[in-house]
């Protein structure tokens, strides 16, 4: 019998439709993922093509915009929203508009065109997170702001324009409507129990057990119960915090259990294209008890189509209890 869950956190339902018997051997994608290399605007050498860096992880005797760095963040070359102007709020009627205020900024990994965040070395990836954290604090200083979306797409079928491993900011002078979606209903659930849903949810995933990917002294990944899509990873902080952060001025923790839960993707679905986002609070209300900072993790495997378009309801047709025990299983 297929089955339908609704996701506790935003109340989304989704179809967990088993009798199309996908089981995760059916994911191993068709595709090659290997990257073919060219001409490549991210790789050192070329550092005139993109617009003047804004943060780089380099040594103190190398020139900004030369090679030499470990990492380097650069406003996007061809924004979605532009960093210049005022903020202009209007109305036509019932209509309201807003001028395209915000910022665009490429995380540019590793200077090693085929490198990824699976592959390159734990200190890499932790210099990435360094990056989105700098990054965000930095933009909360502008006032123009109400958050900041960290994403990455991994591969072309994910969104990717370009082959050289990069992560994405876009500051906002609104908050995404999904965001605001699991804010709400997280305040709706700590105003009548007083604990953070998150939480409690993780307390919960831990003692069952089924749907834990991968744990660590800090954080846990887990196939969240309504998986919109076979492998839905959720990665999250065990201990409560609200805004993403490093403990104790520390990220090796979740740069190592982010790395192994794609490093176990790369080996049991051959590399499959895959988008992340970092869901953190909101910019005027950063640290509170009701809303829990985490990371979620979708490979693209399967294609959105109309039935999802149109209603908002997702099919899956892997239970994330399968998923997640496929991948927790799963040789190192
Ligand atoms: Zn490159
Ligand atoms: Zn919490
Ligand atoms: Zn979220």
């Amino acid at each position: 019998m297929p089955e339908l869950r609704k996701d506790p956190i935003t109340g989304r339902w989704v179809i967990i439709a088993i009798e199309r018997g996908k089981k995760p051997t059916d994911f191993v994608s068709p595709i090659s993922q290997r990257k073919r290399g060219g001409f490549c605007p991210f790789c050192p050498g070329n550092e005139y093509t993109t617009p003047p860096e804004i943060l780089a992880f380099r040594p103190s005797d190398s020139k900004p915009n030369s090679p030499g760095w470990r990492l380097r963040v650069m406003p996007n070359k061809f924004p979605a929203l532009q960093i210049h102007g005022d903020l202009k709020k209007s109305g036509e009627g019932m209509y309201d508009r807003m001028n395209g205020i915000g910022a665009h900024e490429v995380i540019v990994e590793t200077p090693e065109h085929f490198q990824s965040l699976s592959t390159m070395p734990l200190k890499a990836v932790e210099d990435v997170l360094w990056a989105y954290y700098l990054r965000i604090s930095d933009l909360r200083k502008d006032e123009r702001f109400k958050y900041v979306m960290i994403f990455k797409n991994e591969g072309e079928v994910a969104g990717a324009s370009l082959e050289h491993t990069h992560s994405q900011l876009i500051a906002l002078p609104v908050v995404p409507r999904l965001v605001r979606e699991e804010i709400e209903f997280a305040k709706r659930y700590y105003s009548f129990r007083e604990r953070c849903i998150f939480c409690d949810l993780i307390t919960q995933e831990l003692d069952d057990g089924k749907r834990i990917i991968s744990q660590n002294d800090g954080y846990v990944a887990l196939a969240p119960f309504a998986s919109r899509s076979p492998f839905e990873t959720w990665i999250l902080p065990k201990s409560h915090q609200s805004k993403f952060s490093p403990p104790n001025r520390d990220f090796s923790g979740f740069a190592e259990i982010l790395q192994w839960v794609l490093k176990q993707m790369d080996r049991m679905l051959e590399v499959p294209p895959y988008n992340f986002v970092i869901h953190t609070s909101v910019f005027n209300d950063e640290e509170n008890e009701y809303y829990h900072w985490h990371l979620e993790l979708i490979p693209k495997l399967t294609k959105i189509a109309g039935f999802e378009w149109g209603s908002g309801f997702y099919i899956n047709p892997t239970p994330p209890e399968e998923a997640a025990k496929y991948l927790r299983e799963a040789r190192t």
